[in-house]
């Protein structure tokens, strides 16, 4: 591949020649003022790894659900690196997510490249036959060399955008957005910085893309690359993330999720170097919005990731209650058909986004976007008010229990041990972990992942509300409500009702044979 790779790989076929994979690789990570030696080891980072690793784990328990053949290898690869052919490929996506969700009750990172090279497949394509341009087939022979790797791609999309008032071009720090700062005959140079980017350190390659829409002024910021993660140019500045630094304590128990965590970290590109190889848009500042909105269209149906994490949120309350002995009361059989009830809701209109799913020109499917969105606006609510809930069951211990070195002190911990049981029959130590879990998930390292994250990730609420209100159809809707109502239509209205019908419902009917 390009001659800018630090490192180089052979193929990556198991949990333990991934985690060997991301050895020696000298990447520039600073994370809390210090620069970080080798992430691998790292007590803070680890976790994160570990969740990333369980996708490749997944391949070798159930390559049913986790792996495909690759159309370029014929090997068997990771589902999360395959282009969908069809909507049950789509579908499958979001069962081996909502599986992931459930193994590791995190976030484990992969998703954003699977679902920018779905995206980009169909993008690049159709750039090509406007433009004469050839990135198709260049993304493609990228893809091929991901697919001999079977390794992780990670995002490099959200800018840090500076004066939300303002164009990328007309920001007063032209850096506020990534850009090209110059070109050569062999390629570009980009400069910028990408916020919050889940992954990035635990990936092999980034996809560099625009965050939103562009004007022709912005040509410069309509760049789409690969760069390998360990290019010179890159700084990492790690997240901190709530509770991080228990993993630095001695004992397992105060971490609630000791082995899985989510990672962000901001990305500094500083005068990168992207050869023309690696390039798959280039000035095609119109694209920006198509690339965008279909990279969305993937990603926000990509939440049902949360319904996974959410099963785990509302076994640890059930037992929880039951450790308690408060299982047999109907109000807590309720709060949990009530946290089912919302954790189905994102389920659901994740995988009927899959399900209606529809063939673009490249031949690779796109889901449904209008219930994509509406999967993911869900996302910004329903956790919350399922945390909410397993507050309540787990009481308030949750959030005022002492610690491991308490329960283990040669003085108190007998103490411990004997006022903080619950049930008799269960050991204090388990009620103990339990409570550390939901602690975890709710207001812990992982709440980052199944709270925050679930609210602005892949596009804060409000971006989904502008989306429905595109799709949403009224002239339409009006008209129909029109003509059973009686009340004659006026030639206007039926014209605006018809060409708005293209918008959702058309291909949505038309897909009923
Ligand atoms: Fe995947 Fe969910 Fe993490 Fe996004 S938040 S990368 S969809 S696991
Ligand atoms: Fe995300």
């Amino acid at each position: 591949m390009s001659s800018i790779t630090t490192h180089t790989l052979s193929k990556i076929d198991s949990a333990e020649s991934y985690l060997a994979s991301l050895r020696h690789r000298n990447l520039l990570i600073y994370l809390m003022g210090e620069k970080v030696a080798e992430p691998l080891d790292h007590p803070v980072i680890r976790p994160s790894i570990n969740a990333m690793a369980a996708t490749y784990q997944l391949a070798e328990e159930n390559p049913e659900l986790a792996t495909v053949v690759s159309e370029f290898t014929g090997e068997r690869i990771s589902r999360f690196l395959h282009i969908c052919k069809s909507q049950q490929d789509l579908v499958m996506q979001n069962k081996m997510q909502r599986r992931l969700g459930q193994l590791t009750g995190t976030c484990f990172q992969r998703c954003v490249g699977m679902d920018a090279i779905n995206a980009l497949h169909s993008v690049t394509f159709e750039m090509d036959a406007k433009h004469q341009t050839a990135y198709h087939q260049r993304f493609l022979d990228f893809l091929k060399q991901m697919h001999q790797l079977n390794g992780v791609i990670g995002g490099a999309m959200t800018d840090v955008k500076g004066d939300r008032g303002l164009a990328p071009h007309q920001q007063a720090d032209p850096d506020l957005f990534v850009h090209i700062t110059r070109r050569t005959a062999e390629g570009v140079y980009i400069k910028g910085a990408k916020a919050h980017q889940t992954g990035c350190i635990n990936a092999h390659w980034l996809l560099v893309m625009p965050t939103l829409r562009l004007e022709a002024a912005d040509a410069d910021y309509a760049i789409v690359g690969a760069v390998p993660v360990d290019a010179p140019g890159i700084t990492y500045i790690y997240g901190r993330q709530s509770c991080d630094t228990r993993s630095l304590e001695e004992g397992f128990i105060d971490q609630g999720n000791a082995q899985y965590g989510g990672q962000e970290a901001m990305i500094i590109f500083d005068e990168v170097f992207i050869p023309n190889e690696l390039i798959f848009m280039d000035g095609e500042y119109e694209f920006a919005a198509l690339l965008v909105d279909r990279f969305t269209a993937y990603h926000r149906r990509s939440y049902v990731c949360k319904s996974g994490v959410g099963d785990v949120l509302i076994g640890a309350a059930a037992a929880v209650a039951e450790m308690n002995g408060a299982e047999k009361a109907s109000h807590i059989k309720d709060k949990l058909v009530e946290m089912t009830h919302l954790n189905e809701t994102i389920y659901a209109t994740g995988i009927a986004s899959s399900h209606q799913g529809y063939a673009t020109q490249s031949g690779c499917f796109l889901c449904d976007s209008m219930l994509s969105n509406v999967c993911k606006h869900h996302v910004t609510k329903m956790p919350y008010e399922i945390g909410r809930l397993a507050q309540d069951l787990a009481g308030g211990m949750v959030a005022t229990m002492p610690s491991e070195k308490d329960l283990n002190h040669p003085e108190i911990g007998a103490l411990i041990e004997k006022y903080l049981r619950g049930k008799a029959s269960i050991p204090t130590q388990d009620r103990m972990r339990m409570l550390r879990l939901i602690e975890n998930m709710t207001l812990g390292r992982n709440a980052v992942g199944y709270l925050t994250e679930s609210m602005h990730g892949a596009g804060s609420p409000q971006a989904q509300r502008i989306q429905i209100a595109r799709m949403m159809q009224l002239e339409y809707k009006k008209r129909l409500a029109f003509v059973l109502a009686g009340i004659p239509l006026e030639e206007n209205t039926k014209q605006a009702a018809v060409e708005e019908l293209g918008a959702y419902f058309e291909r949505v009917f038309q897909s009923v044979k």
